[in-house]
């Protein structure tokens, strides 16, 4: 039996911070008084309007995260069934969108140095063993890899036989064209059409991970380099989205533990080909239902892609010089092309996805289509100066639901 695609939203409120706190204790209102009631029962957000119309609406989501929410229960919930499946030849791709300012980075993470294992081996027996080395404060990013390493070397240790590649991407798009994070110096890169298999990103630097902590430096690199990249183009970060690339690639073994719970079998695998963003020529064999064949082994190869959107705030006009506008006018579009096909994507049986209709769903096109898995976590402000963000994000969040 073929896998379901599953499409996931969630809501993430961050905490008050010492701006909206004052901003309230100069208005002689209690801080903390909120337009927004979240998780009456984890999924529900209640809206009120503080605005004239005193308008009350209710949000339905598959879950709510509250302002003390834990990385580690955003990253179980949102990201680790993803990562378990990529594990097993199905892409995923997770979003984080909403208002600049409300923690799409934090919810991604930004990477700390992972400590070494005392015992000095780069493996862990069971994934669990990597979560608990990860500090409190690290998001997606970090757990994911960690989970897939910590997989990996699991297999290795009970499959006769079994290999494994990580490989690594990092590049962002602005204004409509992509960059990349690994080698900032290299310009635009040109985006390529791939027949029947969506678009390519041409020229992006590729890592082979070999273990974590190599990993998490790696993608502190890309992140040191968004922040200054920017800055170049006279843009802040926020105004950029990144797409963080993930591919495993995984060949042969047999398990030799009985117990274990990953057996490869033809019948989990992704139905359409995986496609692979190492640049260069990386031609994998025929693809038979998600397993490639090559000289007789068995491979499967997928990815998993986290996506830090843009800020999703509207602009406004007046304030606003050229650059900025012409920023604005490509964030919308893009936002709004993803929403389109995220959308088109949950209608059963729709025929047409609109992923030509900009660049960042062009280049998502094969990690979103098929069955792959899909996350979209909406991060939000509980502050009442940011209700008219606040609920224009809800109201996309809601569309993709
Ligand atoms: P964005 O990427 O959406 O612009 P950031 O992730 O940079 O927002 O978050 C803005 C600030 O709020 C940062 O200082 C960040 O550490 C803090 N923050 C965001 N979400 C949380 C959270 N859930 N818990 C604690 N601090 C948070
Ligand atoms: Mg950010």
């Amino acid at each position: 039996m073929r896998k379901e695609r599953n499409i996931k939203v969630a809501v993430r409120f961050r905490p008050l911070n010492s701006r909206e706190i004052q901003h309230a204790i100069d208005r002689d209102e209690i801080p903390g008084k909120s337009a927004v009631t979240c998780h009456v029962d984890k999924k529900t957000v209640d809206f009120t309007t503080t605005k004239s119309d005193f308008e009350k609406r209710r949000f339905v989501f598959d879950r709510v995260f509250g302002a003390s929410s834990k990385q580690v229960d955003v990253y179980n919930f949102t990201a680790k069934p993803v990562v378990n499946d990529v594990l097993n030849g199905y892409n995923g791709t997770i979003f984080a969108y909403g208002q600049t300012g409300t923690g799409k980075t934090y919810t991604m993470g930004i990477v700390d140095k992972v400590p070494e294992r005392k015992d000095g081996k780069r493996g862990g027996k069971q994934p669990k063993m990597y979560a608990h080395v990860l500090p409190n404060a690290s998001g997606l990013v970090s757990r994911s890899l960690a989970h897939i390493f910590a997989a990996l070397n699991d297999r290795v240790a009970k499959r006769r036989g079994f290999s494994f590649a990580v490989t690594l991407s990092f590049i962002q798009i602005y204004k409509d064209t992509a960059y990349d994070l690994l080698n900032p110096g290299a310009g635009p890169l040109p985006l390529h059409e791939m027949r029947q298999k969506g678009f390519v990103v041409g020229g992006a630097t590729t890592v082979r991970l070999e273990n974590l902590s190599q990993a998490v430096s790696v993608v502190n690199v890309g992140l040191k380099n968004r922040a200054v990249a920017p800055t170049l183009m006279n843009a802040t970060s926020s105004r950029s989205h990144t797409l963080l690339t993930i591919s495993v690639r995984q060949e042969g073994g047999k398990p030799l533990d009985d117990s274990y719970t990953h057996p490869i079998d033809s019948s989990s695998y992704m139905a359409s080909p995986p496609l692979s963003l190492l640049s260069g020529a990386h031609s994998p064999g025929p693809v038979e239902d998600g397993v490639i064949m090559e000289g007789g082994v068995r491979a499967i190869e997928a990815k998993l892609v986290l996506v830090d959107l843009a800020g999703s705030e509207r602009v406004k006009k007046s304030k606003s010089n050229g650059q900025r506008l012409e920023e604005a006018r490509c964030i919308n579009q893009s936002l709004s092309a993803l929403g389109n096909v995220i959308n088109a994507l949950i209608i059963k049986g729709s025929t047409h996805v609109p992923y030509r209709d900009s660049k960042l769903t062009k280049i998502l096109m094969d990690s979103l289509g098929g069955n792959s898995n899909v996350v979209l976590i909406a991060t939000v402000s509980p502050a009442p100066i940011s209700e008219t963000e606040t609920l224009s994000t809800l109201q996309f969040a809601q569309r993709c639901k």
